[in-house]
């Protein structure tokens, strides 16, 4: 009897082990489960966040590729400071990366306007900087995927037009003087040098005209500077019609011109002389309401002949022009001559 409650003891205990062992076993697999959904759930995170970069990297990359394209093209149609060649370098560059048929500066070969089939398979492009159209660009045949960059590209040509428009208007700044149009001192004093160096490079002549307004001082005491000013602009064109494509004509200082004549011996250039005086004389010069009679002194100077120097030809034709003044004005004086040839 007591060995049966024993075994049933012992049996129970065993039964109660076994309870025991299990439920610990199943208490382990359910932390392993949860532990491994924890690792998995963050394995999915990383995965996740893997590709999230992934696509972060390709935006990035998409975007550098977009970059590098605007600094390339960019780069190439701002080589340049004519037009024609930046929009040559802008067809290049759009060719080279886009679906494209064709595409033309509107101005530059003309559409045949007269066969509307041509015509309406063109699109236009305005190049606008600034609220400014600078230009148009006609292209067919686009790939619609292409049709952003496209206008990106185009709008990089519109501003590169501008910065030559730009570039252009300041150079003429400088070299053309703002009241008679004609070239400044300084440019003046460029082409001096050069012409200067290619006559004694070839051993030609080359003679120098320095004009002066006489008594501009009283036309402005007695009508005014905005008739001084008329003055100044009329005889400018007096001498830019009397002269040759060759020659060079600019404003010296105020009421002062200088004319550069290439090839020109001192009987030649004494000619030219005459001709811008006497026409000047004779010319009505109208003011508004006034019209004034304006004369000029003018002195002549050659290379070889009277200076070998650039700075003594200036000297000599200087020296010259106050022989003029000096003798009575309205006339032109050769140096070394000091013939009053005035009405001659
Ligand atoms: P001369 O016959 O001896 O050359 O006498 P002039 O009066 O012409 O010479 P002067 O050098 O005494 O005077 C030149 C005048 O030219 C003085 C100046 O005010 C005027 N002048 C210079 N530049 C301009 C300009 O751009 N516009 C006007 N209206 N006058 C100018
Ligand atoms: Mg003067
Ligand atoms: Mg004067």
């Amino acid at each position: 009897m007591a060995l049966s409650l024993m075994l049933m003891l012992v049996a129970l205990f065993v039964v109660a082990v076994i309870y025991c062992a299990k439920a610990a076993v199943l208490e382990f697999e359910h932390a392993a489960d949860r532990d491994v959904l924890k690792v998995k759930g963050a394995y999915l995170n990383i995965i996740q966040r893997k590709d999230a970069l992934a696509a972060e990297k390709q935006q990035l990359r998409d975007e550098a590729d977009r970059i590098f394209e605007m600094y390339e093209l960019t780069r190439e149609v701002t080589a340049t400071f004519d037009e024609k060649e930046a929009f040559a370098a802008f067809k290049a560059h759009v060719s080279r990366r886009l679906t494209l048929e064709d595409c033309r500066l509107v101005d530059d070969v003309p559409l045949d306007v007269d066969d509307p089939a041509t015509f309406e398979a063109y699109r236009f492009f305005p190049l606008r900087a600034k609220q400014m159209v600078l230009g148009e660009v006609a292209y067919k045949g686009l790939a619609e995927s292409d049709e952003e960059a496209f206008s990106v590209f185009a709008h990089q040509l519109a501003l590169a037009f501008r910065r030559i428009r730009l570039y252009n208007e300041v150079e003429s700044l400088a070299i053309t003087d703002s009241l008679t149009r004609m070239n400044t001192r300084r440019h003046l004093a460029e082409r001096f040098d050069e012409e200067f160096s290619r006559a004694q490079s070839r051993a030609l002549p080359l003679s120098l005209l320095m004009i002066d307004v006489d008594h501009f001082k009283n036309i402005n005491d007695q009508h005014g500077h905005l008739a001084g000013d008329a003055a100044l602009r009329e005889i400018a064109r007096v001498i830019a019609y009397h002269i040759r494509e060759i020659d060079i004509a600019g404003r010296y200082g105020g009421e002062e011109f200088c004319v550069i004549l290439p090839d020109t011996d001192k009987q030649g250039a004494l000619v030219v002389a005459e001709r811008i005086r006497a026409a000047i004389a004779e010319e009505k010069v109208r003011a508004y309401d006034t019209v004034l009679n304006v004369t000029v002194s003018v002195g002549v100077a050659t290379f070889p002949e009277d200076a070998l120097q650039m700075d003594e030809l200036l000297d000599k034709s200087d020296w010259a022009l106050y022989r003029a003044k000096k003798s009575g004005r309205d006339r032109v004086v050769g140096f070394s001559i000091y013939t009053d040839r005035a009405g001659a």
